[in-house]
């Protein structure tokens, strides 16, 4: 009964529990039992609120879409009076003092927070190993990372610690991990969701979306997120779709494109034969295939790490000591309070960003650094727009390799940065993408496959992955801990 449970999409488990046949406190009870018996291998909670999540299950009163249903929350998302730490010593006692938009919009439709999940240092990294809590492991092998930056909320879904997550994706970091754990992922068209109470990395890149391991999960999640916020000035005032109605509809006739720049860009032997044998699948169920060109994608890895890291070090200014957080014990003046503070506070991968935007930014090269990278930003985003006049969505996978080992790439973060090769373009041209699980390598690790549509075409990349999820049934590849 119990596996039964952990395994139900969010839907099917929301009408056990209308129906009687469940209720809201044994659906937590059934999530706590497991997080007792696999957390400690897969450590990919920062903050547990199981208590909260009993009392919130007692007071259950059947309203909205989401009620009764347990989630974790990235541990960048304000949660009111539950603490917020950007898995940062910085913020490390912060509580939250108000509710992010979409802890709001959660807590409205009824569902149940269960905890707040491990991520790397203010998002920065694709492993969680940039966490100052440690890092979170990956439940299809504990010796590999889990992806990142939000390792833990991917790991959660995987491990079935809950039925679904938020995460943030800033340049790959929902999608990526949801690769490496073998979930579903979804990056929403910059302005689909408000990005109040999110605290800030890049703030033009910066997208709150749902992790799943059911597409309908996904389409309800992002229904319940999305729309627009008089708190957020870059919050589109546009209708939010029925994404669990869309989803619905057949494939046949969708053309999509496969940019011929992926296979330039090193793709390992195995994800390309998943790859590969993913597309012809889809071709069977009636999709038609051509090749796209995405000239400037090649220049996306670059791009990113200056805009990304030049509003990175503009946002991480407010870090100093008086306004948030963490203070330094020692100082003889203000200035050393600062410099001690922020030196103590942050960790290496976020300080070498602070550096690389600083310098970015700086009179001398500011033309040279960030304004060509806003013009090339500019030039890429016409490359997809141009290939979406021919197709209705990209495809490609979503990171070069599987899962890498622990500590693999911590020497190069040039390495490191280019595990979102494929990813990254997607933020800088603002576009909705999706990575869902393709296929397992022969060493049993998941391989994701992106989906990537128009501006504000969710629906259609929720098709997309609806029915592969219909051919493939990988909602049951599920990882054994
Ligand atoms: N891995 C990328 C980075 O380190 C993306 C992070 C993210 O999307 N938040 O910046």
């Amino acid at each position: 009964m119990a596996e039964e449970i952990l395994k139900l999409s969010a839907v099917k488990l929301r009408e056990e529990i209308q129906k009687g046949n469940i209720t809201p406190t044994e659906v937590v009870e059934t999530f706590a039992k497991r997080i007792d018996q696999v957390e400690e291998k897969v450590k990919a909670f920062v903050t547990l609120t199981v208590e909260r999540a009993y009392e919130e299950a007692k007071n259950y009163d059947g309203k909205g879409k989401l009620a009764g249903i347990p989630i974790a929350v990235k541990d960048n998302i304000l949660t009111y009076g539950v603490r917020t730490t950007c898995s940062s010593k910085m913020l490390e006692n912060f509580v939250a003092p108000y509710d992010a938009t979409v802890s709001e919009k959660l807590k409205k439709e009824g569902a149940i927070l269960i905890g707040k999940t491990n991520m790397d240092e203010f998002a920065m990294g694709s492993s969680t190993e940039f966490s100052a809590f440690g890092a979170t492991r990956n439940p299809w092998d504990l010796e590999r990372v889990p992806g990142g930056s939000s390792g833990g909320s991917a790991a959660v879904v995987a491990a079935l610690m809950s039925p679904i997550s938020l995460g943030s994706d800033t340049g790959g970091s929902i999608r990526q991990p949801a690769a490496f754990c073998g979930v579903i992922g979804l990056k929403p068209t910059y302005g689909r969701v408000s990005r109040y109470g999110l605290v800030a990395f890049a703030s033009s890149l910066d997208q709150i979306g749902p992790f799943g391991r059911y597409t309908e999960d996904v389409a309800l999640l992002l229904e319940v997120i999305s729309g627009h916020d008089p708190r957020d000035s870059t919050s589109a005032k546009k209708e939010v779709p029925a994404y669990t109605e869309e989803i619905r509809k057949p494939i046949k006739g969708l053309k999509a494109g496969i940019p011929k720049e992926i296979f330039e860009l090193g793709l390992s032997g195995e994800v390309k034969e998943i790859f590969e044998k993913w597309v012809e699948s889809l071709k069977a169920e009636g999709v038609e295939v051509e090749t796209v060109e995405l000239p400037m994608l090649k220049y996306a890895i670059p791009i990113y790490y200056i805009i990304a890291t030049s509003e990175a070090s503009s946002n991480l200014a407010r870090y100093d000591g008086v306004r948030y957080g963490y203070r330094t014990p020692d100082y003889k003046d203000l200035q050393e309070m600062y410099t001690k503070t922020r030196d103590e506070g942050f960790g290496a991968e976020v300080k070498r960003r602070i550096m690389l935007g600083t310098f970015a930014l700086s009179t001398g090269y500011y033309d040279a650094y960030y304004l060509k990278a806003k013009k090339i930003q500019r030039l890429l985003y016409e490359d997809f727009i141009k290939a979406f006049q021919k197709v209705d969505v990209i495809l490609t996978p979503t990171t070069p390799t599987p899962a890498f080992r622990f500590g693999e790439k911590l020497q190069n973060p040039i390495d490191m940065y280019l595990s979102d090769i494929f990813t990254v373009s997607v933020n800088l041209a603002t576009l909705p993408a999706v990575s869902v699980p393709i296929g397992l390598t022969k060493n049993n690790l998941p391989v994701g496959g992106q989906i990537i549509g128009r501006p504000w075409e969710e629906s259609t990349i929720l098709r997309v992955s609806r029915a592969w999820e219909e051919i493939s049934n990988f909602s049951q590849w599920v990882p054994e801990l």
